[in-house]
């Protein structure tokens, strides 16, 4: 049987691609296929489980856009289909008086994007929010929730199901080849044909992209991201969320405290090179995949510039004391013992040649062929509109 759309991956990026174009077009021959026995496995099920507001990013980005779309669609979906989330808010903290003017221009970038309510908070009102944390100053964003992403991923694909789409786990792609209208998409364990490919692959996006076409000139990075857990009896440290002002040269937002949608509070990511795509323990090296990070041009380029802020993270990846350190900057009183290890994610970072680590989505068009090439945070909360164009190009494309 032809298909008329194969996606590859199984990841809350992919079923919100497939769920979309069968709602866009009931009917059409949808297959996703997934190298896990599970869904979600990977970003989707390792992530901090925060539904962004879209505060962060530049206006008029891909991230800024589908951030805030995605937001809007993925309550409504979880209100619809009974998924527990909570619209809790957080507090963005300057714990000293240098990042003021960076708060500052966080707070009207919130504005440029449209979010109403936010409100800056004096040092000695953080505590009307969260009592245990110390600063500067902060502001608070109403609109910032929490949700479990495993959850939602595997409700998508409930709903992908039940509308005819067809989901294949266990099956890894390794071969694509196109010829005339047709794409063959060999697996680990049958051969497939399609009229169109989506690759939705996560820290694997680019090899897939590979597979498929030469023309595709970033390279995935993966940066694996550590969390430690608060100890039950001082969970009540943290009432919902708590983040540090990002360093605006660096693309992640630093190690802030989450409570967690299945209960429990984290602390964390950091963000350190990790020596294998899906390496999540410190100990997990794959040495082919890090020779080809390593010599990509880019990379070096990229280590060349963060090498210090780099080298940061990576003591703090081994000494639990300067994890606690840093944390402590939000909450002084968080003691070392409080902390036990939780688990890790490991983001997918495209990184292009000349050294930039692609800041915004990234949807790279061919004939047949559509690759979601960077889709790191906030993907998760951007999934429903992210799907949503993906699945225009792509039924765009099909209409001719
Ligand atoms: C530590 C961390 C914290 C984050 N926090 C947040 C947050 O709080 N809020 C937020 O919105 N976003 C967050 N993100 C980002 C978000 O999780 C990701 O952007 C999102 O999950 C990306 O989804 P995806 O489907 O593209 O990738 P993935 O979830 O990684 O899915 C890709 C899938 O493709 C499969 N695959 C790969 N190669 C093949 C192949 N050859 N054949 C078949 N299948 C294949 C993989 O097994 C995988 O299941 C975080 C990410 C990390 C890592």
């Amino acid at each position: 049987m032809k298909h008329d759309i194969i996606i590859v991956g199984g990841g809350i990026v992919g079923l919100a691609t497939a769920l979309k174009v069968l709602q866009k077009k009931p009917g059409l021959k949808v297959l996703v296929i997934e190298k896990e026995e599970q869904l979600a496995r990977h970003q989707t099920g390792n992530n901090s489980g925060v539904i962004h507001s879209g505060l962060y990013y530049k206006p008029g980005s891909l991230k800024a856009r589908n951030c805030i779309q995605g937001y809007h669609l993925l309550i409504s979906f979880c209100q619809a289909h009974g998924i527990p989330f909570e619209l809790c808010g957080k507090i963005v903290v300057a714990t000293d008086e240098k990042e003021l003017p960076l708060l500052q221009t966080l707070y009207q970038r919130g504005e440029q994007n449209g979010l109403k309510g936010l409100r800056m908070l004096r040092g000695e009102q953080l505590s009307e929010y969260e009592p245990y944390v110390k600063g500067a100053a902060g502001f608070f964003v109403p609109q910032t929730g929490i949700v479990d992403y495993r959850v939602v991923a595997e409700k998508y694909g409930e709903q992908i199901r039940a509308a005819g789409g067809e989901i294949r786990l266990g099956e890894k792609v390794v071969s694509v080849v196109q010829e005339d209208n047709t794409i063959s998409v060999e697996s680990s364990k049958s051969t497939w044909k399609g009229g169109m490919l989506i690759n939705c692959a996560g820290l694997y996006s680019d090899k897939v992209a590979r597979l498929a076409s030469n023309s595709i000139d970033v390279k995935i990075i993966p940066f694996r991201g550590e969390y430690y857990k608060l100890k039950k009896e001082r969970e009540y440290l943290v009432r919902n969320l708590i983040y540090p002002v990002p360093d605006p040269n660096f693309p992640f937002l630093g190690v802030h405290f989450t409570r967690m949608m299945k209960g429990g509070v984290e602390a964390g990511p950091n963000a350190v090179l990790a020596f294998s795509r899906e390496g999540y323990r410190k100990s997990d090296i794959n040495f082919r995949e890090l020779a080809e990070a390593l010599a990509w041009p880019g990379f070096q380029r990229v280590a060349a510039k963060y090498w210090k802020t780099g080298l940061g993270e990576m003591y703090r990846s081994f000494s639990k004391s300067a994890f606690t350190r840093a944390l402590q900057k939000l909450i002084p009183e968080i003691r070392e013992n409080d902390l036990v290890e939780g688990g890790a994610g490991v983001r997918a970072q495209a990184c292009d040649r000349t050294g930039g680590l692609v800041d915004d989505f990234l949807i790279v068009e061919e004939k047949q062929v559509i690759n979601v090439c960077n889709a790191p945070s906030p993907a998760a909360t951007s999934s429903l509109s992210i799907g949503q164009t993906v699945a225009e190009i792509a039924l765009r494309k099909i209409d001719g």
